[in-house]
């Protein structure tokens, strides 16, 4: 049987304000190359992915295309999108480009170490049960406060998930959920919208305790030490 068409979404339109400084974090340099560069060059070797929509802030796209894309190669990216004022706007503008008949690999870009062991990971559960999302067990036992930090309730720890990316969907399911979304909602990730619409049971499937997301300069720490090895 031929395999859907993999398009990985890579989202990089935040603004990266928990970083600190003058420079979008996705642009930092890395070991000398932007931070965004590494998520992509994973998906331009992958065996998974097929294409690439990148999603970056709109006054961003033509010093991406010439200082990233072109520079590097990185010849899967089909379409350089601009990003929307919430994650899940940016996620909106860049399904309005990709076919039903796909699977769609929703990825933020600032987790730069995803691997292609994840990616296959993700094509093997997606074709079993159309939506899922790499994510790994909590380590640290988690709090349901209230608003004036008294807790409220402790969750089974063995029930409870960290959520990642990629999160991967058979292309009908994820982009009737987000057709359906409201202009403004309350989601932070895909799996959320799909949660929220019905239209598919979510599965978890093994991402991995490396592919963080880098938000805060100890981030940045972590990832360089992560590159060493
Ligand atoms: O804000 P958060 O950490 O959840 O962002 C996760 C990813 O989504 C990041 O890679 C960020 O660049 C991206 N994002 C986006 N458009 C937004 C907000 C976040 O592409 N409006």
């Amino acid at each position: 049987m031929q395999k859907r068409p993999c398009v990985a979404v890579v989202l990089a339109a935040g603004n990266g304000k928990r970083m600190g400084g003058p420079v979008a974090k996705q642009f930092l340099e890395v070991n000398g190359k932007p931070l965004i560069f590494y998520a992509l060059d994973t998906m331009e070797t992958s065996k998974v992915i097929d294409q690439v929509v990148l999603v970056v802030p709109e006054e961003s796209i033509e010093y991406v295309k010439k200082e990233i894309l072109e520079k590097y190669s990185l010849n899967k990216v089909v379409r350089v999108v601009a990003g929307g004022k919430e994650r899940y706007d940016s996620v909106r503008n860049a399904l309005r480009f990709i076919e039903k008949d796909t699977y769609i690999f929703i990825h933020d870009g600032a987790r730069a170490l995803v691997s292609e062991e994840i990616l296959k990971r993700g094509l093997e559960q997606v074709e079993v049960c159309g939506a899922c999302v790499a994510a790994v067990p909590v380590k640290d036992t988690i709090k349901r406060v209230d608003q004036d930090g008294f807790a409220v309730e402790t969750p089974e720890r063995s029930t409870l998930w960290t959520v990642q990316t990629p999160q991967v969907f058979a292309g009908e399911i994820i982009k009737e959920a987000y057709e359906a979304l409201p202009e403004t909602a309350n989601v932070t990730d895909d799996a959320g919208v799909v949660e929220w619409y019905g239209n598919a049971k979510v599965k978890m499937y093994l991402g991995d305790y490396t592919n963080l997301k880098v938000t805060t300069p100890e981030d940045m720490i972590l990832m360089k030490s992560f590159l060493k090895k």
